[in-house]
């Protein structure tokens, strides 16, 4: 397969590798291969990025089969990667019915980490040093407020991190490209990506998120930026401090609650609660 990327899609992923310091010289590179739109954009993006990088890396593609009742169409996932001049590895696994049978109304994130685990140890087995995994935009964006709406949290996944466990490094080289792009780019291909087998497409948490963010951008096309501005750890951010411990509060109490005429002798008596505690998840 003769593989071509258009300028704007080559600028803004090797925007990611440079910036974030994802390829370099001898990486074994082992992609993380769903079938879908989004890992079959990055094994083609992978590809053509091979073709054009001044240094050498490998690539490798990896199929958790999740046990769904209808299996993946693993022939045409394989001929896929043959196209490429990709090495396929297929993981049969239950990770469906595992993940399922453990928390019904909410299984994703059992099963994104079985699934991350398999691929992960398939990387090692096969002396692969970085897994490649196919987050775009959109998806950081939406991890971003999913994990401040359903976590608590203020993060999203990064660029590039290291697992101390295995050593591997797992890269995301589509973090710059939005899924609209990735979506008009497969629509070019032959190739047509495989639909999801999981009864909950459509119905998750990160489905609602992504919704809510499309309505309100609607309204206010600065609401996508506005979020994707927020992720960048900048300096921008005013947060509260964090919840302090017991002592310190204890420490705080006494420091504001104890008039300072006090100090001197006197003995007047406050009307101010001892202990002030808000557990926000009660109310
Ligand atoms: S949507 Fe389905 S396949 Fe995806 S993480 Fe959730 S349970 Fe797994």
């Amino acid at each position: 397969m003769q593989v071509a990327l258009p300028k704007d899609y080559a600028r803004r992923l090797w925007r990611a590798v440079i910036e974030f310091e994802l390829l370099a010289e001898g990486d074994r590179v082992l992609v993380g291969f769903s079938g879908g739109k989004d890992s079959s954009f990055l094994l083609y993006a992978l590809r053509a990025l091979q073709e054009q990088a001044p240094f050498g890396f490998e690539l490798g593609a990896v199929h958790v089969e999740l046990g769904f009742r209808e299996p993946s169409d693993v022939p045409q996932l394989e001929r896929y990667c043959q196209q490429l001049e990709i090495p396929f590895y297929l993981e049969k696994t239950q990770i469906a019915q595992v993940a399922f049978k453990q928390r019904q109304e909410n299984p994703c994130s059992s099963c994104a980490y079985f699934r991350r685990a398999v691929v992960n140890e398939t990387a090692v087995v096969h002396g692969y040093n970085k897994v490649a995994l196919a987050h775009h935009h959109d998806d950081a964006v939406e991890t971003f407020l999913m994990s401040q709406l359903y976590s608590g949290k203020l993060q999203t996944f990064l660029p590039k991190s290291h697992l101390e466990k295995t050593g591997l490094d797992v890269i995301r080289p589509l973090v710059y490209l939005r899924e609209e792009k990735i979506k008009a780019f497969m629509a070019t291909l032959a190739f047509r990506p495989m639909p999801s087998r999981c009864p909950l497409q459509g119905k998750t948490h990160r489905w609602k998120v992504k919704e809510l963010i499309h309505t309100l951008t609607q309204e206010n096309p600065f609401v996508y930026a506005n979020l994707a501005a927020a992720m960048r750890g900048d300096g921008l951010a005013e947060l509260w401090p964090p919840v302090p411990s017991k002592k310190t509060m204890r420490e705080k109490h006494l420091r504001v609650m104890r008039p300072a005429s006090e100090e001197h002798g006197s003995r007047r008596t406050s009307n101010a609660p001892k202990g002030v505690v808000f557990d926000f998840h009660s109310q």
